[in-house]
């Protein structure tokens, strides 16, 4: 059966030194590779073509890694080649992930000629101190002058990626954050909680005792005022960790928490197609090696995506969204198991709903506030 693949998604991995939280594959950015990796990146796509047959997508995301270190030109070529080895008639969204430091006024202009239509910025905060502390290469300054350059441009959709609970941090510098990217009016902001990623520099240094974390309580204070600030200012949190403007919710993200099916390409892509999940292996080596002599990426893991656990994972994610989920709908895709498995399912969101952790309303349930901020906890509890 021919899947249908609504998203695609294209990881460059190339970065311009490594942040001190971030645990990803990247590799530093490196020119001739980057041409190097474009192609490949087009011949692993037109091999996919071959064997699904034409892909008529509606989204593009194109992450990293931090694409947009890629010059113009090579992402240009590459671009133009994506649209025409696959059918972009339906598109909707074409986003691309960005660092401040990298979105000049030229950029965005060949951005626009080559339609994409969605930047996401990765801002983390508007404070040198506290980008000192996550590593990052650019400025409290260069964060700001992507955003005013975005919002000069009259760049439609946009997003900024904030991170909250940074050691350090006070409440009073995050509030600064959040006020200063209203400045801008983004239609779209993203807030992640920090987390200690094993294998980061940060986690090294919080293990030695170099830096202390945030308590809990402070985390979630941290998060709470971002979800109040930005209610205020009119944003919908669609998802835990996003909020949007009427209509500038991320279509590519949505798709894949309803289920949707996408296909990634490039070293460390994770794909989810006719029933399998499988992600290339992250070593850029590996991937060039192997598309260049024309056998497929190697995978670090690749399993069958049984009906089941599809379907858990659509409940657990559709609880992510402001929109909920809803148990029949879910049950329907797994014939005559799912009535078994909706039943399952209501016991124990009942039990969790006498927690004050979740609630249903018009056939749809969905988590409290409280839920939110125990999610992880809500989605152990609906495991088998
Ligand atoms: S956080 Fe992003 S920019 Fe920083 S090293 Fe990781 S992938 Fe690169």
């Amino acid at each position: 059966m021919k899947p249908s693949i609504s998203g695609l998604y294209i990881h460059v991995p190339f970065c311009d030194g490594k942040c001190d939280y971030c645990a990803f594959y990247s590799v530093p950015y490196d020119p001739v590779m980057a041409r190097r990796y474009a192609e490949a990146l087009e011949r692993e796509l037109t091999g996919w073509v071959q064997v699904y047959g034409p892909l008529a997508v509606e989204t593009v995301y194109v992450g990293g890694g931090t694409p947009t270190l890629v010059s113009g030109e090579v992402l240009r070529e590459f671009f133009e080649r994506v649209r025409s080895a696959v059918n972009c008639s339906g598109l909707r969204e074409w986003t691309i992930e960005a660092n401040p430091g990298t979105l000049t006024e030229q950029l965005l202009e060949f951005l626009g000629e080559a339609s994409v239509n969605r930047i996401s910025v990765g801002v983390q905060a508007f404070d040198d101190a506290t980008l000192g502390i996550l590593g990052r290469r650019h400025s409290a300054a260069d964060a700001r002058a992507a955003c005013d350059r975005l919002k000069r441009v009259q760049w439609v959709n946009w997003s900024v990626d904030l991170i909250a609970g940074v050691p350090g941090q006070g409440a009073g510098v995050w509030r600064d954050t959040l006020l200063q990217a209203m400045d801008f009016g983004p239609p779209h902001l993203s807030v992640y909680a920090l987390t200690f990623e094993e294998g980061s520099r940060l986690a090294a240094r919080a293990t030695a005792g170099h830096i202390a974390s945030l308590s809990d309580e402070e985390q979630l204070d941290r998060l709470h005022e971002a979800q109040d600030f930005l209610s205020r200012q009119g944003y919908e949190r669609y998802e835990i960790s996003n909020f949007a403007r009427s209509g500038f919710a991320c279509l590519h993200n949505l798709a894949c928490w309803r289920g949707r099916e996408y296909l990634g390409i490039g070293c460390a892509a994770s794909s989810h197609v006719a029933g399998r999940r499988w992600t290339n292996a992250p070593d850029i080596a590996a991937y060039l090696a192997a598309v260049e002599a024309g056998r497929p990426p190697p995978r670090s893991e690749d399993e069958s995506f049984s009906p089941a656990a599809r379907a858990l994972e659509r409940l657990i994610f559709g609880l992510r969204m402001a929109e909920g989920v809803n148990l029949e709908e879910i049950a329907r895709s797994l014939g005559d198991r799912g009535i078994a498995m909706a039943s399952e399912w209501q016991q124990r969101l009942t039990a969790l709903a006498g927690q004050g952790l979740v609630t249903d309303h018009a056939g749809r349930w969905f988590l409290k506030e409280h839920g939110c901020d125990l999610a992880d906890l809500v989605a152990r509890e609906l495991m088998p």
